[in-house]
Order: C-alpha cells, then structure tokens, then sequence
C-alpha cells in the first residue's frame, strides 16, 4: 500500500497538485500529456477531483488511473457523498482499490445545480465525517483524507463550530487535511493553532491558489468564501489588463506565502494549479 500519509513523517514540507477532468471533451486528450509533464515536475502526490453529482465520475478514475498506472504519480482520489450511496461508495472504493489507488480525499461536495434541495439533503451521508467513519467501519485500508476551511465554511456558524467539526472528521478517520485556499497566511495559523487546542494533531497542508488572471476573483476565489487582501487586490487592479504582468505578479504573491508557510514548519503545500503543470514547476522551485 502506497500510503501519502508516510510521506507526512519525513520531516520535510510534503508538496501536492490538485488536477482536475477537463469539462469539455476536446481537452480531455490533453490531460494525459499534463500527468506526464508532472511525472517530470515530480510533485509529492496529485490529487484529482470528483465532480459533485457524478458528471464527471468515469473521467475522474480514468485520470487517476492514468495517473497512478502510466505517469506513476502517487495519487489522492476525491469523492463526494453528494452522489455516492452506501452501495456506490463500496463499489467506487473497490474500482479505486483494484487500479491501485490508496488514498481518498473524502467530501460532502455542494448540492449541484439540477439537484433539488430534496435530492440534495437525501444523501446517504450528510457529512464528509459520515463518509470516513463508514470506510472505517468497513476496515477498507485507505489512507483518508479531509478538507479545512481556514476561513470557515460558508455554511458554518461560526469559526469554533467549524473547528469542532473538522474534529469529528479526524476522530471518524481522516489521517491527513488539506486546506481550501486561502490569501492570507494568519488564517491559516489560527485554524492550525484553534485545531491543536482541541487536540488534533493530523498533518495539514496548506491550499494555495497563485491568483494568474484577474477572472480568477470573480468564480473559484469567490465560491471559496476566501477574502482577497488589500496587497493581492492591488496586484490585480495594476496588472489585471496585462496578462503577463499578472501571472508574474499573482505567482509572486503565492510564491511569497508559500516561503512563509515552509519557514513556519507547514506539514504540507498542496498548489491549485489549474490543470496548468509550469504553475506545479515554477512553485515547487520556488520553495524547493
Ligand atoms: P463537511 O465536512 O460535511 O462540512 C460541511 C459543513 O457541515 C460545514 O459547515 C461543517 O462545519 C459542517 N459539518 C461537518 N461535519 C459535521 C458533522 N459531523 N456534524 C455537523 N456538522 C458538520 N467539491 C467537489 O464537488 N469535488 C471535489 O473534488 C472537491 N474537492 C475539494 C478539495 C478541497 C481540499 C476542499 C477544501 C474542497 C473541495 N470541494 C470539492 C468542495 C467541498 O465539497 C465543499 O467545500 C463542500 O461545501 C463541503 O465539503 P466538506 O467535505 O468540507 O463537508
């Protein structure tokens, strides 16, 4: 078994690329080509992403078999409890199993579009910890994963009720969380520090999303509930109109808190590259 959770106790910053199924098919052949390209750039593990609902849930086991088979990269799997009844879990973890696949990122996913509010809270598992502890309780041998939300969760009271259920996720299984994306570092500390209170000592790598155009902003930034910084918003009103200008400058600024992030003693980096592997490359060198 080939557990990323090892990887974690090697005293060294654990760095990670999230790849996900291209919508349109026309993109999807150039998939393969950008595995290659990060077997090259050698990341830790890429994790590949699952399309809450289903949409994309043959693609996203081809991408990760590809992955794992052909590229041989070390690979997290993401699955949504949104579209997995108990049944299509088992069989889902038994397709990941039989291509080699090892760890699984688990989430609840949102409720998609041409779902009803009905549909969506008749899930099976309501909740990503629901997800890990019937894995458990099943004795399937995954290293599992959870996510974090240094901002909270959008749909969370407050910032301490999040914590307390990111807890839940970890008693219930999770051995290792990954952060959603955030600009500025301080979040991320005060959720590892309110975690740390509470006990939980899982290994935590750190979202980071270098901000390349300025469109950026206006869908993944704003669906994550992250704040934009003063510093990161000039960035973008400067250069937004020059594209060279604000991919070199958004890089920048990511490279920057990555450095603070490894010079702090992160566990982990795990980069929002949008498909594009040069971003893996130029941010991997940066804090290599
Ligand atoms: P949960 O952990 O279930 O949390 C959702 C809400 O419920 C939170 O407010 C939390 O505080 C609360 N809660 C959690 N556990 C409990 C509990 N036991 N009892 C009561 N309340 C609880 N989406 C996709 O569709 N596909 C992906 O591949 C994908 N990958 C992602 C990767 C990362 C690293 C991150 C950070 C997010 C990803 N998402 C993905 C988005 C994710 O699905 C959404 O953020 C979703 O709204 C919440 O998922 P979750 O697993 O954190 O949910």
């Amino acid at each position: 078994m080939s557990s990323i959770k090892e990887l974690y106790n090697k005293g060294k910053t654990v760095l990670s690329c999230e790849i996900y199924p291209p919508k349109k098919e026309d993109e999807f052949a150039n998939i393969y080509s950008k595995l290659d390209r990060l077997a090259e750039i050698k990341p830790d593990f890429v994790s590949v992403t699952y399309g809450a609902g289903g949409s994309n849930a043959g693609k996203a086991v081809e991408i990760a078999d590809y992955a794992k088979n052909k590229a041989e990269l070390e690979v997290v799997s993401h699955i949504t409890s949104v579209g997995f009844s108990r049944e299509k879990l088992t069989q889902g973890l038994d397709r990941f199993k039989q291509i080699g696949i090892d760890n699984i990122l688990v989430l609840r996913g949102d409720r998609p579009k041409a779902m009803t509010d009905e549909q969506f809270n008749s899930r099976d598992f309501l909740h990503a910890s629901d997800m890990a502890h019937f894995i458990r309780e099943k004795g399937m041998d995954f290293t599992l994963l959870g996510a974090c939300y240094p901002h909270k969760h959008p749909e969370a009271l407050n910032e301490d009720e999040d914590v307390k259920n990111t807890k839940v996720k970890v008693q219930c299984g999770c051995d290792v969380l990954i952060s959603q994306l955030f600009f500025e570092n301080e979040y991320f500390y005060r959720l590892k520090d309110k975690l740390y209170a509470l006990g939980v000592k899982t290994p935590i790598s750190a979202g980071i999303m270098p901000v390349t155009s300025a469109k950026q902003l206006g869908t993944t930034v704003t669906l994550s509930g992250t704040t934009v910084p003063e510093e990161l918003s000039s960035i973008i009103s400067k250069h937004g109109d020059n594209p060279e200008e604000m991919r070199k400058y958004g890089i920048e600024y990511a490279i920057k808190q990555a450095l603070d992030l490894k010079n702090k003693g992160v566990d982990g980096l795990h980069f929002y590259i949008m498909n594009k592997p040069e971003l893996a490359k130029e941010l991997m060198d940066a804090v290599k």
